[in-house]
């Protein structure tokens, strides 16, 4: 059966729709810029309608404007949940979220195509703001309906232009036919999103697919350096407390103290603001960003304690405060679902490595309510969120090849699992 559902795959097909896809929102350098909720995203949820509806798929949508595409099968069961966004980053590639939505609909097609009947209804998935560059944080349809976020809170974020994320889903909305609404917050039976890696690691081992064991950790903290600010030509250095000297203090013993020798850490001081920022003037006041990261809890927790000391002793003789403005702990996939997926890779014969995901997806708030799974494909160079990102069809493929599998092993053993 699993040599029947992945020759039921067609790559050309796949690649055609990728191409296709990347034409809504495409930039003239080969990328994509498809905000959350654009005419452009509209255009592309409708491609994807369409392609829905020659398979008989049922589309509806939610209070968030996440896309479902329903294959249902009669059974009133939770249904197994398939997909990724297909909003980008304004400096977008054409596979970053695009590939996970193509493939669990691929994976439709050939379940079909094979005559594979489940036992309970399969649906692919977009979910809305994914990428955050719109509105932030992203992750925003995911992250309501788990109900990690509220829906009123969701709704009044605002964009650059001043409009907020309930007036752009009514904006979307009429540009495309009228769909019927669900809640937010359904049973799901398990989650499976297929991403590109967005890293260089699987192309480096040359294979087709990675089993993502889990998500990393990730702490994030704002700290500020008090000094005084002085005149450049008559303040002599002894006496100055410059805030800007301290904070490069800090940022380099920060460095140092979160270093291993395996280079697992991830430390990153992305922004620096210097009051007032003139050329002449010793820096009052001077605030950086730490986004730090690590797969393993105990470490992340032992990592991120250290900041406020290792500023504090560095600080002299400006003062540091450290405050901590989120904390989300490392995330372990589901052990079956990983299991099962590494079977239908073995049964499929593609090579398959297990991985962790440095970034963070929806599969992160999906993780909290249902068994949840995430294969990744290489992409060139590791490169991503740039026009350049680039995939191989044959990885694209052979990866779907293996999800169509896992797809018809978690709806064949519903009923099984119902009465058992
Ligand atoms: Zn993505």
């Amino acid at each position: 059966v699993s040599d029947t559902i992945a020759a039921a795959v067609d790559e050309g097909r796949l690649w055609r729709r990728l191409d296709a896809l990347a034409c809504h929102g495409a930039r003239a350098d080969g990328g994509v810029d498809r905000p959350a909720l654009s005419d452009a995203e509209a255009a592309a949820k409708r491609q994807l309608m369409d392609w829905g509806a020659e398979l008989g798929l049922v589309a509806y949508t939610d209070a968030l404007a996440n896309l479902f595409l329903r294959w249902d099968v009669g059974a009133d069961l939770p249904a197994v949940l398939v997909g990724s966004h297909v909003d980008s980053q304004p400096t977008g590639g054409r596979y970053d979220g695009t590939f996970g939505v193509l493939a669990g609909l691929e994976a439709i097609a050939a379940l079909r195509t094979a005559g594979v009947r489940p036992q309970r209804p399969i649906e692919m998935v977009a979910w809305t703001n994914e990428e955050g560059s719109r509105f932030a944080p992203g992750m925003m349809g995911s992250a309501g309906y788990a109900g990690a976020r509220g829906l009123a809170e969701i709704l009044a974020v605002r964009d650059a232009q001043s409009i907020s994320v309930a007036e752009a889903i009514a904006a979307q909305a009429a540009r495309l036919p009228p769909l019927p609404r669900r809640a937010l917050g359904r049973q799901v039976h398990c989650y499976i999103e297929p991403h590109i890696e967005q890293g260089p690691v699987l192309e480096a081992a040359g294979v087709a697919l990675g089993v993502v064991t889990g998500m990393q950790g990730k702490r994030t903290f704002r700290v500020r350096l008090t000094g005084e600010a002085a005149h450049a030509g008559t303040a002599p250095r002894a006496s100055r407390r410059d805030a800007l000297l301290a904070a490069a203090r800090a940022v380099l013993a920060l460095e140092a103290g979160t270093a291993d020798p395996d280079d697992i850490v991830r430390f990153t001081v992305g922004r620096l603001t210097v009051t007032p920022n003139a050329p002449s003037v010793v820096a009052a006041a001077a605030e950086f960003s730490i986004d730090l990261r690590h797969p393993d809890a105990d470490m992340l927790h032992t990592l991120g304690n250290r900041v406020a000391g290792i500023c504090a002793d560095v600080a002299p003789p400006c003062t540091a405060e450290v405050e901590e403005l989120s904390c989300a702990p490392p995330q372990v996939f589901d052990a079956g679902l990983r299991t099962a997926l590494h079977r239908a890779a073995r049964e499929v014969g593609v090579a398959a490595l297990d991985i962790a995901s440095a970034a963070g997806h929806d599969a992160r708030y999906l993780e909290p309510i249902c068994p949840t799974a995430m294969l990744f494909i290489p992409c060139r160079g590791g490169i991503t969120h740039n026009p350049a990102e680039a995939i191989e069809s044959a990885h694209a493929v052979a990866a779907t090849r293996v999800l169509a599998v896992l797809l018809a092993a978690q709806t064949a053993t519903a009923l099984a699992a119902k009465t058992g």
